[in-house]
């Protein structure tokens, strides 16, 4: 049982592994984890 389950997040849709932080808007769930700056490049 090591395979990777994958769901679309809830808030952007984007395809995240389940348990995880979504990497494309930062958010678990209802939290926000990620605070992305503007401009961080
Ligand atoms: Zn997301």
């Amino acid at each position: 049982m090591n395979h990777i389950v994958v769901q679309a997040c809830t808030s952007c849709g984007a395809p995240r592994h389940a348990h995880r932080v979504c990497m494309s808007c930062g958010k678990y769930g209802d939290e926000q984890i990620i605070v992305k700056e503007a401009a961080a490049e």
